[in-house]
């Protein structure tokens, strides 16, 4: 096996430069852990990004690749396959929609839901050609297409790569008054929001937030699109983060009271476990239905191998209870991260909900040090990655025990104490 040195080596030399990487080269991983290749171990604290939610290589999803591989892999949607039909309806029956359009990356799912919601526009609310719009957040992070970056604020997302898509509107995140302006234009087809912003440094709106956006959304005949594509999948102490405070295991359609149902849902990442990119949109026949064959599609989307993978993805969630999970060892976390912010001045502030937290540290953006913890805590066998500069996120995988978590959290403690000292 290559040596970890070698490995960087050769991503500098022959990789484009798109990420910047924290010296850690990974070799293998298996539920909570990963290794690299000199064999030391890390606790994995980002879960690549909330893709890897039911851990690593979990081999009950790893066995349906494997058993799926070696039977149908790719057919295209030319002909029928027999996986993707029992897959669509396990979706819908577990998230409680009618129907499902199957694709690949989060990007693509976000661009699929944008294009039904603007078709829907034109053919169902009547708004006059070319002349849709949909309401998007300040701060939003939904994927990398020309589209989505269009509306982004994130400059190193952004420059340089227009001309840019127009029929975006941009409103301040967690603020209802502004999003009710925005509905007002008769040409507004959506309005797509992230129930928590992840990317934007785990940012928690306001409590009534979506549920006053979904209704804002019903009265002004503007579609309401949820991208849970790193919030979903139980991530956040519930099936979807739109379920609220409930830790039901579908979709709770019976508990209305707890659920901000989206018209359109899209999800992404752990919806396949981290193995295989897979991605959906979900919605019900009356928006679903504007797209008629040859419309939209994708060769790899809904793939026998892909829906087999998602299908054993989410029944590990079921099975294994990780929204209870996530909702319990995340009050831990939180508990003891207040407990180390009285002790340590470099500790500003600590968020989130279920197992989606961040770090705020104390210190501008410019500085080096969330990167130089986020270092320090590699050394110490725990990987976390800073986002906009002094934000940490924590994310490990859902399948982590109590015990390992309090590891984790002793881990966190001794780093931020050396550092301040040190620091
Ligand atoms: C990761 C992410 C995406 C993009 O998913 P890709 O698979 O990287 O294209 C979109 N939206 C949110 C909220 C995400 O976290």
């Amino acid at each position: 096996m290559i040596s970890s040195k070698e490995a960087i080596s050769l991503e500098n030399r022959y990789g484009a430069h798109n990420y910047h990487p924290l010296p850690v080269v990974l070799a293998r991983g298996e539920g909570v852990y990963v290794w690299d290749p000199e064999g030391n171990r890390y606790f994995d604290f980002l879960s690549a990004y909330s893709a890897v939610n039911q851990g690593h290589c979990h081999p009950k999803i790893i066995s349906a690749l494997k058993d799926q591989g070696e039977t149908l892999t790719l057919t295209s949607r030319a002909f029928y396959n027999n996986v993707l039909g029992e897959y669509e309806r396990y979706l819908c029956d577990m998230f409680g929609f009618e129907r499902v359009l199957p694709m690949n990356t989060g990007a693509e799912a976000v661009e699929t839901a944008i294009k039904i919601t603007r078709k829907w526009g034109y053919e169902k609310k009547g708004i006059p050609h070319g002349k849709a719009k949909i309401v998007v957040c300040s701060n939003n992070f939904h994927g990398r297409t020309t589209t989505i970056i269009s509306f982004s604020d994130d400059a190193g997302a952004r420059n340089n790569f227009g001309p840019y898509t127009p029929g975006f509107i941009k409103v301040e995140y967690n603020n209802t008054d502004q999003l009710n302006s925005a509905l007002q234009d008769p040409d507004v087809a959506g309005f797509l929001v992230e129930p928590i912003q992840g990317e934007a440094g785990v940012m928690v709106p306001d409590e009534n937030y979506l549920k006053d956006a979904a209704a804002l959304c019903r009265e002004n005949n503007v579609l309401f699109i949820c991208d849970e594509i790193q919030t979903g999948i139980a991530r956040t102490g519930s099936l979807l983060a739109t379920c609220g405070n409930c830790t039901c295991e579908s979709a709770c359609e019976r508990q209305p009271a707890h659920y901000t149902r989206p018209d359109l849902l899209i999800l992404g990442k752990a919806l396949s476990g981290g193995v295989y990119p897979v991605s959906a949109v979900l919605t019900d026949s009356r928006i679903m239905d504007v797209i008629k064959p040859g419309q939209h599609g994708s060769t790899f989307g809904g793939n026998p191998l892909a829906c087999k993978v998602a299908i054993a993805a989410l029944e590990v969630v079921n099975e294994e209870k990780l929204a209870q999970n996530a909702r319990h060892l995340g009050e831990i976390f939180r508990k003891e991260m207040e407990s180390l912010k009285t002790e340590c001045h470099l500790f500003k502030t600590i968020r989130g909900k279920g197992l989606l937290n961040a770090i705020e540290i104390n210190d501008s953006p410019e500085s080096s040090t969330a990167w130089d913890l986020c270092v320090a805590l590699k050394d110490n066998g725990l990987l976390a990655k800073p986002t906009h500069g002094n934000i940490i996120r924590f994310a490990p995988p859902l399948v982590m025990t109590e015990k390992q978590l309090l590891e984790c959290t002793a881990i966190i403690r001794k780093t931020f104490l050396s550092f301040s000292k040190t620091g």
